[in-house]
């Protein structure tokens, strides 16, 4: 396969994670025979302090010519006090906009390597967690009208959640789809007790369901979702949910499984199309330092190759790369406990990629 990827190495940690999913994409492309160009752009602080603004338009536009887009994290304590739009986090949603990605899709992985590492009970980590939020992006309360008044003479604000039928039957097609790669099996969450918004979006879910006899549906309220998460993860397989509602869970989802430098994220548009990002941030106090945990951005590769492109064993390969490499004790310093080996970012990288290469160590 050829593919054409589009690179924003980003701020602090980002380019040394980035630097190490790269050299990990190049080992699967070269085990696999895939022919993979990468075109470096710049957003965020970096392009701040070159172009003065956070993400150019030729950015964008490479970008959008690519066939996906890997990202690192911006942001920094250098731009702290720039305001709204000039910030280097504005990238992020410019992107995510200009490029049309709908859906946030956020897996919450417990490696049973790490369980000491999760916050829950033991007798419910040692059920395992392997959650995949699919999260509505571009719509609902925090794209829809808001305003503030004076009603009664006292200051009044408020915000609307939106919900068109095509927005929530794209979201709900990825989110069958993803269930169709994994154990098929779909929590809708909503609030359809109480909001209209809610009604239109499990009708329209029931509607999609009907294509997918293979999947099982079920559907929770948000208040029960959130308590269920931390009662029993074991349950879920795929959850599908609202912009806000997922803002929410996937954050309480990626929680209890440690650690933050661990988790990958994609944004998907259209077709295939891509950005895949760790979730964590720039992380400045450690950057430069060897110290980043790089194993979010290349699990952000392997959600690459297995939705932007639909090559699984590629996919497969970096994770079963990654579980070795925590099976055979090898921990970043945010990851290390007692008996442990310690590594840095570019020592376990390596260790990775060599797994990932099918190279034996
Ligand atoms: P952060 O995720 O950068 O860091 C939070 C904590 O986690 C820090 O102690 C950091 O050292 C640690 N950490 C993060 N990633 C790690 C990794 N891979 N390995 C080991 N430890 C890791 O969040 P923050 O400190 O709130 O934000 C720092 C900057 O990043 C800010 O400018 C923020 O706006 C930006 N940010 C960017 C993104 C993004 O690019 N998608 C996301 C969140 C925050």
């Amino acid at each position: 396969m050829n593919i054409n990827l589009a690179v924003i190495p980003g701020d602090g940690i980002g380019p040394e994670v980035t630097g190490e999913a790269l050299n990990i994409i190049k080992a699967v492309a070269g085990r696999f025979s895939h022919n993979i160009t990468f075109t470096e752009v710049m957003a965020g602080g970096a392009a701040i302090d070159l172009y003065g603004e956070p993400l150019p338009q030729e950015t964008l536009d490479i970008c959008k010519k690519s066939d996906s887009v890997v990202l690192g994290a911006v942001g920094g304590w250098q731009w702290d006090n720039l305001l709204g739009d000039k910030r280097p986090e504005r990238a992020l949603l410019g992107l995510r906009s200009g490029l049309g990605l709908y859906a946030n899709l956020r897996p919450a992985v417990l490696h049973p390597a790490l369980a000491a590492a999760c916050p829950l009970r033991e007798d419910i980590a040692r059920k395992g967690i392997d959650i995949m939020v699919v999260r509505e992006l571009t719509g609902g309360m925090y794209f829809g009208g808001r305003g503030r008044e004076r009603i009664d003479m006292v200051e009044a604000a408020w915000d609307t959640e939106l919900y068109s039928e095509e927005e929530v039957r794209r979201i709900a097609i990825r989110a069958f789809d993803t269930a169709m790669l994994r154990g098929k099996r779909v929590t809708n969450v909503d609030k359809a007790n109480v909001l209209e918004s809610s009604r239109l979006w499990r009708e329209v879910v029931l509607s999609v369901a009907k294509d997918y006899p293979r999947v099982s549906l079920n559907h929770m309220y948000i208040d029960n979702a959130s308590m269920q998460l931390v009662r029993d993860p074991s349950q879920f397989d795929v959850i599908v949910t609202t912009n806000m509602f997922g803002d929410i869970l996937s954050d309480e989802a990626s929680q209890i499984t440690g650690s933050i430098g661990m988790l990958p994220s994609a944004s998907l548009g259209a077709s295939g199309f891509g950005m895949y990002e760790p979730i964590h941030g720039s992380a400045p106090d450690i950057a430069g330092r060897d110290l980043a945990n790089p194993i979010a951005a290349i699990l952000s590769a392997a959600m690459m190759f297995r939705y932007s492109f639909g090559l699984t064993e590629e996919a497969d390969a970096i994770e079963t790369a990654v579980t070795k490499t925590l099976e055979a004790g090898y921990r970043t310093a945010d990851i290390y406990s007692d008996g442990m080996k310690r590594v840095g970012t570019k020592e376990m990288g390596a260790l990775i990629q060599k797994e990932a290469a099918g190279v034996e160590q």
